[in-house]
């Protein structure tokens, strides 16, 4: 596997990380390796990897590659919640969980099973707030951060929290909305980076792929070990699909991030929406700590219309966006959040998550117009 010299941007590592070594007639692009058994070294012992279950040369190119981007050495997993589950072993039975209030709706899901069964002690904060997240730390086996988090946009301080925890909790950060390139959590002093790769690793929603990056070789060789025996492993395929994703996602993310922008000015002044949460809004609560750490505010947004059901005349009156659970897709998503019966209460009924994709932006707005003109009462 080559890698990059040290001191490269991140949209040439992106291109070139976890490629097979420059040799004559070599291929540019690891091969996809379907293989469930590998060839034993001698009767007596084993190889490197000896089953299809604890390596593939394929999860080390795309591991190699998100490694290089966030700054540590990445596990490759079969889904983010396969990633996100895994992690949340390492909170022992009793063990004390600090998790955001507002968080992926699957991590919240799968912490709260684990709580009922194995008496987890949860302690839910305000992600925004560092103050509240690093008093909830003490004593914690593990602090769950998120940021911006899933649907409300809210953003964290990481160098703040991460700086004050590092050495003294477990710090995971879900940086699935920030991608490695607007955030590097584990310079901040994070222990762990969690990506769903579903989303903007990939960026063409065609493959399920969760992502776990460290710098502590105790704590990766430990998850590791549970990812062999567990069998959370992801497919060859997939794992080639978002390598081939994520050649392109400094591309994609400047042109969807650009137009969430422009989006998300024009929602802002239209009268039938009653608030936009985006972090490049001056105005937004998350402006300023994303402006001093974060290096763009990403391509997330959600809008609040009325009510539910203004926000569902909405969603069935859009022609282009599509109508869709996942994000970071090039393919412009949006939904209401609160169709999910397990979603908070706290997420308002008229809240539509808009995942910005790399259309042009024109037609983006011309859609999102006139599907608010629809939807939303004329003497507004
Ligand atoms: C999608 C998502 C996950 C879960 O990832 P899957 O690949 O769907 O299992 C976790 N965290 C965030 C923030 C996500 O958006």
């Amino acid at each position: 596997m080559t890698t990059p010299e040290p001191g490269l941007h991140p949209a040439t590592i992106a291109v070139h990380a976890g490629r097979p070594p420059a040799v004559v007639d070599a291929p540019l692009n690891p091969p996809v390796v379907f293989a469930s058994t590998y060839v034993g070294a001698d009767p007596a012992g084993q190889g490197e990897v000896g089953y299809g279950r604890y390596g593939n040369p394929t999860w080390s190119a795309l591991e190699q590659a998100v490694g290089e981007l966030e700054g540590g050495s990445a596990l490759a997993y079969a889904s983010g919640m396969a990633a996100a589950h895994a992690a949340l072993q390492l909170v022992p039975a009793r063990g004390v969980l600090v998790l955001p209030r507002h968080c992926y709706l699957g991590v919240s899901s799968a912490a709260e099973e684990r709580a009922a069964r194995d008496g987890l002690q949860i302690r839910r904060v305000d992600v925004a707030n560092a103050e509240e997240v690093i008093a909830a730390a003490s004593g914690a086996d593990l602090v769950w951060l998120e940021s911006p988090t899933n649907p409300l946009m809210e953003v964290a301080d990481l160098p703040t929290i991460c700086g004050a925890l590092a050495g003294v909790t477990t710090t995971l950060v879900d940086s699935t909305f920030a991608t490695p390139l607007l955030q590097r959590p584990l310079d901040l002093g994070a222990d762990l980076v969690l990506h769903s790769g579903t989303k903007f690793l990939s960026g063409h929603s065609d493959a399920l792929l969760g992502v776990l990056v460290g710098r502590d070789s105790e704590l990766l060789a430990r998850l590791k070990g549970t990812r062999s025996l567990h069998g959370a492993a992801p497919g060859a395929m997939e794992t080639y699909l978002v390598l081939r994703g994520l050649r392109t996602l400094p591309l994609r993310l400047t042109a969807a991030q650009a137009n969430a922008q422009l989006l998300a000015e024009r929602l802002a002044a239209h009268p039938g929406v009653t608030r936009v949460r985006y972090p490049g809004l001056p105005g937004d609560p998350g402006h300023a700590v994303a402006k001093r750490t974060m290096a763009g505010f990403g391509s997330l947004l959600s809008i609040e219309l009325a009510d539910g059901p203004t926000a569902v005349a909405f969603i069935q009156s859009v022609k282009l966006w599509v109508h869709a659970t996942s994000l970071g897709g090039v393919e412009s998503m949006l939904e209401r959040r609160r169709r999910w019966a397990a979603e908070l209460p706290t997420v308002p009924e008229g809240l539509v998550r808009l995942s910005v994709g790399v259309e042009h932006v024109e037609d983006l707005w011309t859609d999102l117009a006139q599907a608010l003109e629809r939807a939303t009462p004329r003497d507004l």
